[in-house]
């Protein structure tokens, strides 16, 4: 069944209309009409059935019938990602999405070469990822800081999966074996990898747990997919 992420409060016969793009999307390209059936999503009040109840020139009007599962919270896993090519930085936003991190957070290092990043792209990219990966929320993508920055600011009790492909790091799973639940972040560096400056600062961090991805050095957007799919597997939501 299609989904959808609203930006309306969900709750039972509630009636409100659909942006331009969704209608057009609805009708046109999904040929929907009135009384079909979609799920729709807020990120805050669970995912509910909907109805089509009207369709007009320039917009649909959904009814709210039933709640169909009630909102949970995301990980609470934090995905830095130093600013990379934007392909690959598309691919990694799409992929944090679907693998559940609750935020990304685009960090400029020593040797990010590219500071520009298209912020409306990668949240339409993030919407229509969570959308098809059965969220019930988005995760919120923050504008690019320098990484100094965003350590300053640091919230003590949040670990922070120091990717360091300089090697002698201790591999991931094994800093990750009775780590303990609580807040995480991963930090993934650019193409050129950490300066000697940064990772000295970052192995000097109380809340840093420099890890290993393993012998071989990893494109970004393998590096990030991978350190969130082992995170996910030990800390994350699919526990069994
Ligand atoms: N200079 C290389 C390059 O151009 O591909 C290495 C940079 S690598 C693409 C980018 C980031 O991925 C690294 O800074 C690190 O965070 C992560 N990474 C890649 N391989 C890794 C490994 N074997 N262990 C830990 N982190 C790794």
């Amino acid at each position: 069944m299609i989904r959808l992420y609203v930006t309306h409060p969900l709750l039972a016969d509630a009636a409100f209309p659909l942006d331009d793009g969704q209608s057009r999307y609805l009708t046109q390209v999904m040929r929907k009409a009135v009384g079909d059936e979609l799920l729709v999503f807020n990120g805050a009040d669970g995912e509910w059935r909907c109805r089509i109840d009207q369709v007009g020139k320039r917009f649909v009007i959904l009814k709210v019938t039933s709640l169909q599962r009630p909102q949970v919270v995301s990980p609470d896993l934090i995905l830095l990602i130093a600013v990379v090519k934007r392909g690959r930085m598309e691919t990694i936003v799409e992929k944090a999405t679907e693998l559940g991190v609750a935020e990304i957070w685009p960090v400029l290092t020593e040797r990010t070469n590219t500071e520009r990043l298209r912020e409306d792209r990668l949240m339409i990219i993030a919407t229509e990822a969570s959308e098809q990966t059965g969220r019930l929320d988005v995760p919120n993508i923050a504008a690019p800081a320098k990484l100094d920055k965003t350590l300053s600011k640091w919230e003590p009790e949040r670990r922070l999966l120091f990717c360091d492909e300089a090697g002698d790091a201790v591999p991931i799973l094994a800093a990750l074996t009775d780590a303990g639940l609580g807040p995480w972040a991963i930090l993934i560096g650019p193409e050129g990898g950490f300066s000697p400056t940064e990772r000295a600062k970052l192995r000097g961090l109380p809340f840093a747990v420099p890890v290993s991805l393993g012998p071989r050095i990893l494109r970004a957007d393998t590096a990030a997919i991978s350190a969130m799919t082992l995170w996910q597997a030990a800390l994350g939501d699919w526990r069994t």
